[in-house]
C-alpha cells in the first residue's frame, strides 16, 4: 500500500524523490525512507511523515542523480526506523524498495540467515536484498535480479539500487516509469511524477526493467525482451493543490457538486434518456443472467446500493473482494463481474477479478484512476470523471460511484426494455437537479459542525437506515470510524431489534437516515424503538407528511432536499461526509491521512 518513487537521470536525485514522496504519501505514510548513490549508497529514514524525512536530508549528497524512496504502510514489522525502507544487504551495496508482501519471507530469511546473511529489520521485504545479494555470487546481475525475484511469492513492486543501476519488478502492486529523453522517473502512480514527463511505461506483472547506461529495457522472467507500449498521460496541476480549503477531504467534500454532474455529463443521451457507454459491446454482455458486484470499503457500500437496484430487474450479488476471491464462487458464462475500486489498484478486488474473470461472460471495471490496473484487465472500463481523490477517506468518489452505477442500471433497463422512456426520462430530469441539490447540502455546513460539537463527547454511535439508505448507513459510520476514530456501527435499522438494541442507554446515539420515500413509516417505527430506550437520535430527513413526528422523536435534525429515492443516497451522505470531518477536526485529527490508513489499499 506504500509508495515507491526512484531516479535516474542527471538532476540532483534528493528534490526529485522527496517531491515524488510528497504526493504518493496518501498511499502510507507511517514511516519513509531515502537512498541515493554517490559512489557508494547513502540514506536516511525516519518515522512519520516525509516533512520530518525532508529535514534529515540535508546530509545527503546534492550531486547523486540516483536514487530510490519510500513511504511505509508496515504489514510485517513495526513502525521503527530500523524496519522502514530502503532495506539492504550485508555490505550496503544494494538498497532495495519494496511495496506489497513478501509471503515465503520467513523460509526464505531462514535460507538467507543459513548463508550467512545478518538481517537488521523485523519486514519481510528486508529478503529482496539479501537474496538479490546471494544471487549475485554465482549470476551476472541481471540474471542474479531475475532470479531472486522469481524466488518471491506474494505481492510486490520493487525498485533496487545496486551501483549505478536500478532493477525493478512487478506482481500485482503498480509500478510505473515515466520516460524524459535518458532521464527515468518510477513511481506506484503517475501522479507523484508526471510534473517530469507525460510518457509512462506501465510495468506488468512478472516483468522486470533494468535501468544502466541511461538506458531502459523491460524483460520477462525468461530473460527476453518486451516491447513495451509508451502511454501518453496529462498532467491536471490543480490535482494535488488544496485551493482555499484547510484540507483536501473538505476541498473533495465541497467538489461533489462538480463531481456529481461529471459522473453523468458526457455519459447521458438527454433526447433518448438513455445513458451511453461507450467502451462496452451490449453485444457482447447482453446473454448475462446474473450480476456479481465485488469491492472493498467505500466501494463495497456503493455496490450495495446498487444491489437495490439491480434487484429490481436481474439477480445481483455483491460481494466483499477480500471473501469473494478465496468463495470459490459457481461462475459461468451467464455471469456479468463488475469491479469496483477507487484506485484501480485494491488488491482483493485485482486478484478477484483475475480468479473469476476467464469464467465468465464479461468483466467490467468502475474505476476512477484510468491507468490502473483493474481498468486494464477488464474488458471494458467505466470511469467515474471525479478528479484525483486525495484525502485518504473517499468523499466525492464514492457519490460518483453512486451515480455511475445507477446509469449503468438504468442503461441496462433501457437495454432490456424494463424501463419504458417516460420513466426514464423522469429519472434523467431529477438527474440534473441534483448537482444544485447536494450545493444546497453543503450549504448547511456550519449547521453540521455545531452538531459536531455537541456529539464530539460521545465515544459510540449507530447509523440506521432501510433500503437505499441502509448503505449510506454503512458508509456513514464508516467515514466516523476512519477519521474520527470514534466506535460507529451501522444497521438496517430493521436488524436492531435482533440483538444491538441491547447496546443502546444515554450514551449512545443513533443517526437515522429516514427521508420520505417508500419505507418512512418502518423506519419511524425504529426511531420509536431507540427514543423508547433513552438513546440519543439525530435525524437525516426530508420535508414531508412526517417531518413533524421525525422532529419529535429526534434530538437534532438534518434536513435535506427531496429527490427520487435512488438519488436520496447520494444527498443523504454528504451530511454524514460533514459530521464526519468535523467531529475529526475538534479532536485535531490529520483527516487526509488517519491513523493506521492508506489511500491504495495493495496488499491483501
Ligand atoms: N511489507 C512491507 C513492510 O511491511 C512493505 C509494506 C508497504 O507496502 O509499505 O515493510
Amino acid at each position: 500500500m506504500c509508495g515507491i518513487a526512484a531516479y535516474y537521470g542527471k538532476r540532483s536525485a534528493v528534490p526529485i524523490l522527496l517531491d515524488a514522496l510528497k504526493v504518493l504519501e496518501y498511499r502510507g505514510y507511517d514511516s519513509c525512507g531515502l537512498a541515493v548513490y554517490d559512489g557508494k549508497i547513502r540514506y536516511v529514514k525516519t518515522v512519520g511523515k516525509v516533512s520530518e524525512l525532508l529535514k534529515k536530508s540535508g546530509e545527503l549528497p546534492d550531486s547523486a542523480s540516483i536514487g530510490i524512496a519510500h513511504t511505509r504502510w508496515a504489514t510485517h514489522g513495526r513502525v521503527t526506523v530500523s524496519n522502514t525502507h530502503p532495506h539492504f544487504d550485508c555490505k550496503k551495496r544494494i538498497g532495495i524498495v519494496h511495496n506489497g508482501i513478501i509471503e515465503n519471507y520467513q523460509s526464505l530469511k531462514k535460507f538467507l540467515e543459513g548463508r550467512g546473511h545478518k538481517f537488521r529489520s523485523r519486514t519481510d521485504s528486508e529478503v529482496i536484498a539479501h537474496l538479490f545479494e546471494e544471487m549475485l555470487r554465482n549470476y551476472p546481475e541481471e540474471e542474479a535480479f531475475i532470479n531472486s525475484v522469481k524466488l518471491l511469492e506474494g505481492a510486490f513492486a520493487i525498485v533496487a539500487l545496486y551501483g549505478d543501476k536500478l532493477f525493478l519488478a512487478r506482481k500485482s502492486s503498480p509500478l510505473v516509469i515515466g520516460i524524459k529523453d535518458s532521464e527515468f522517473f518510477i513511481a506506484s502512480d503517475t501522479v507523484a511524477i508526471s510534473r517530469h514527463t507525460d510518457k509512462f511505461i506501465f510495468l506488468d506483472d512478472n516483468e522486470v526493467g533494468i535501468i544502466r547506461d541511461r538506458n531502459l529495457e523491460i524483460k520477462n522472467l525468461d530473460g527476453f525482451d518486451v516491447n513495451k507500449e509508451i502511454k501518453r498521460i496529462k498532467r491536471t496541476e490543480e490535482e494535488i493543490d488544496r485551493g482555499r480549503f484547510e484540507t483536501f477531504m473538505l476541498k473533495e467534500i465541497f467538489e461533489q457538486v462538480e463531481t456529481v454532474e461529471n459522473a453523468y455529463k458526457g455519459r447521458v443521451d438527454f433526447k433518448a434518456a438513455v445513458p451511453v457507454f461507450g467502451g462496452i459491446d451490449f453485444d457482447k454482455i447482453k446473454k448475462f443472467r446474473r450480476i456479481i458486484l465485488f469491492a472493498c470499503g467505500s466501494s463495497y457500500n456503493a455496490g450495495l446500493y446498487a444491489k437495490y437496484l439491480f434487484d429490481r430487474f436481474f439477480d445481483c450479488h455483491v460481494e466483499y473482494a477480500s471473501e469473494f476471491k478465496y468463495a470459490d464462487k459457481k461462475i459461468s458464462k451467464r455471469d456479468l463481474l463488475v469491479a469496483i475500486s477507487q484506485s484501480g489498484e485494491t488488491i482483493d478486488v485485482l486478484e478477484a477479478l483475475r480468479k473469476y474473470k476467464e469464467k465468465a461472460l464479461a468483466s467490467l471495471g468502475i474505476v476512477n484512476v484510468v491507468s490502473s490496473s483493474i481498468a486494464r484487465e477488464v474488458d471494458a472500463g467505466i470511469y467515474l470523471h471525479a478528479g484525483r481523490e486525495i484525502g485518504v477517506a473517499a468523499t466525492k468518489t464514492y457519490t460518483s460511484q453512486l451515480l455511475t452505477l445507477f446509469l449503468f442500471w438504468i442503461y441496462l433497463a433501457r437495454k432490456f426494455n424494463y424501463i419504458d422512456f417516460a420513466t426514464a426520462k423522469r429519472y434523467i430530469d431529477e438527474l440534473k437537479k441534483l448537482p444544485g441539490k447536494v450545493g444546497s447540502v453543503l450549504k448547511r455546513e456550519m449547521e453540521i459542525k455545531k452538531l459536531a460539537r455537541k456529539y464530539v463527547k460521545f465515544g459510540n454511535a449507530l447509523f440506521l437506515g432501510r433500503k437505499f439508505n441502509y448503505p449510506t448507513a454503512l458508509e456513514g459510520a464508516l467515514k466516523l470510524k476512519e477519521i474520527s476514530y470514534v466506535h460507529a456501527e451501522a444497521l438496517s435499522a430493521g436488524e436492531m431489534k435482533h440483538g444491538p438494541i441491547a447496546l443502546v442507554d444515554d450514551r449512545f446515539y443513533s443517526v437515522f437516515i429516514v427521508p420520505h420515500d417508500s419505507i418512512t413509516d418502518k423506519v419511524i417505527n425504529n426511531m420509536e424503538e431507540i427514543k423508547a430506550r433513552s438513546g440519543k437520535i439525530i435525524a437525516v430527513t426530508t420535508k414531508g407528511r412526517s417531518l413533524k413526528q421525525i422532529k419529535r422523536l429526534s434530538d437534532d435534525v438534518i434536513v435535506i432536499p427531496g429527490t427520487k429515492e435512488e438519488f436520496l443516497p447520494v444527498l443523504g451522505i454528504v451530511p454524514l461526509q460533514l459530521f464526519a470531518y468535523h467531529i475529526a477536526r475538534l479532536k485535531g485529527l490529520d483527516v487526509d491521512k488517519p491513523r493506521n490508513l492508506a489511500k491504495t489499499v495493495t496488499v491483501e
